[in-house]
């Protein structure tokens, strides 16, 4: 399925982690990527890969390890092939361990310009880049910024950020290497703004986006997503990466959330809607939705499925969705594009809607109405809904009332 975007992307060029199954292209017309990071030592090799599993499952197309000391580079030369994404090494003061890491046969570098300042091994690092066709990510950081532009700009600007970005890639091209991508990221959202909207105004290397230390959940997760998906909108970014304090999963999940919200990837997991719940409901709407979004986890299904509170109005209100369920006197009414198609015990609904989902994916949404009694469903359906609608009556949110109350006010 083609995924189409309202969003201008602007034009950047391209560069390829040449991972030998699984190679990716970032910038162009490539789709915008997802990035993570191991928080494990990287000299724990099993550790290290089975968590690079768990990013790919996430969500994950790149992920990054650290490259600290020389254990870490022997723990890449053992993961970089195991892994089934391409690895990034992170490197900040030695550039020893850049050269390490490519030995190690990374697929990308990440360099931090504001802590390997010295040109002679920046350019010596870039030329075994280019030799090898290794890209590399300049990574400007707002808090690592190099002193002399500090002092230079009187702080952390986004003038300051992009002028670091652009005297490395000035360096590298002495070399005549600009495999490149850059990222110019702070914990500041708009800080960061300003610097990637400076910054692509003034190159077409591919963008890295990200909010720096961005936090905890749930704080780091909206100001990431401030950040992120503001340049997003503007046709900024070719990959992201969420920084949380948190499980790196997290992190995955939510980049690959974010750009299947935005239209710029295709749904692969579970996209779960439900309603907000309210004086209609018969389930604990919250409950429900929670153990339904844990049973369907990271699995990779497709379909928008809807866990609405009441047969009043979910399925109505969710005649949209792929699949749904809606509660109505201890049942659960299952519904595909808004077909009634089964009743299940409330108890029962969420392992139905995971076995409808699965037969969805597997077989179709006309396979799966074909294979229901839909005339009994609705008639169920409505035999529950009138009785609500006669127990609750037509107003059971007392929104009359409030009208009621508005009239007071105003007319008064
Ligand atoms: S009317 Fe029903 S489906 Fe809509 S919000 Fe209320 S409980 Fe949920």
């Amino acid at each position: 399925m083609i995924v189409t975007t309202t969003h201008e992307r602007r034009p950047t060029r391209q560069i390829t982690l040449a991972h030998p199954t699984n190679p990716v292209v970032v910038g162009g017309d490539a789709p915008v990527s997802v990035q993570s990071m191991t928080i494990t030592k990287t000299a724990d090799v099993d550790g290290t890969l089975a968590q690079i599993y768990a990013l790919y499952a996430a969500g994950a197309d790149i992920v990054r390890c650290t490259c600290n000391d020389l254990e870490a580079a022997e723990g890449l030369a053992r993961i970089v092939p195991r892994s089934p994404v391409p690895v990034v090494a992170d490197i900040h003061h030695q550039y020893k361990f850049a050269l390490a890491a490519l030995e190690a046969g990374v697929h990308c570098l990440r360099l931090n310009p504001g802590n390997i300042r010295r040109p002679e091994h920046i350019k010596l690092v870039a030329q075994e880049c280019k030799d090898r066709a290794v890209p590399v990510r300049i990574g400007v950081n707002g808090g690592s910024l190099d002193p002399k532009l500090y002092e230079k700009y009187g702080g952390v600007t986004p003038e300051a950020m992009v002028e670091s970005a652009e005297i490395e890639l000035a360096l590298f091209a002495e070399v005549d290497f600009d495999d490149v991508k850059i990222s110019v990221k702070a914990s500041s959202v708009p800080l960061m703004i300003d610097a990637y909207r400076l910054l692509s105004e003034r190159t077409d290397h591919p963008l890295h986006l990200g909010v720096t230390e961005a936090g905890p959940p749930p704080a780091g997760l909206i100001k990431a997503t401030a950040g992120i998906a503001t340049l997003l909108a503007e046709g900024i970014g070719d990959t992201i990466r969420y920084s949380l304090t948190a499980d790196p999963v997290e992190e995955a999940r939510a980049g690959r959330q974010l750009l299947e919200a935005m239209g710029l990837r295709e749904r692969k997991n579970i996209d779960l809607i439900a309603c907000p719940s309210c004086g209609r409901a018969e389930i604990d709407v919250i409950d429900v939705a929670k153990r339904a979004q844990e049973a369907f986890g990271d699995r990779e299904i497709p379909l928008q499925v809807a866990v609405m509170g009441c047969v009043v109005n979910g399925p109505g209100e969710a005649k949209d969705a792929d699949l749904g369920i809606a509660a109505g006197r201890q049942k659960g009414h299952l519904f595909v594009k808004g077909t009634n198609v089964a009743v299940v015990p409330e108890d029962e609904m969420v392992p139905a809607l995971v076995e409808w989902a699965e037969f969805i994916h597997e077989h179709g949404v006309e396979a799966a109405i074909a294979r229901a009694d839909t005339a009994k469903a609705a008639r169920e359906a409505e035999r529950d809904r009138a009785k609500l609608l006669a127990e609750q009556g037509d107003d059971a949110n007392a929104s009359e009332q409030k009208v009621e109350l508005i009239h007071k006010r105003v007319d008064s």
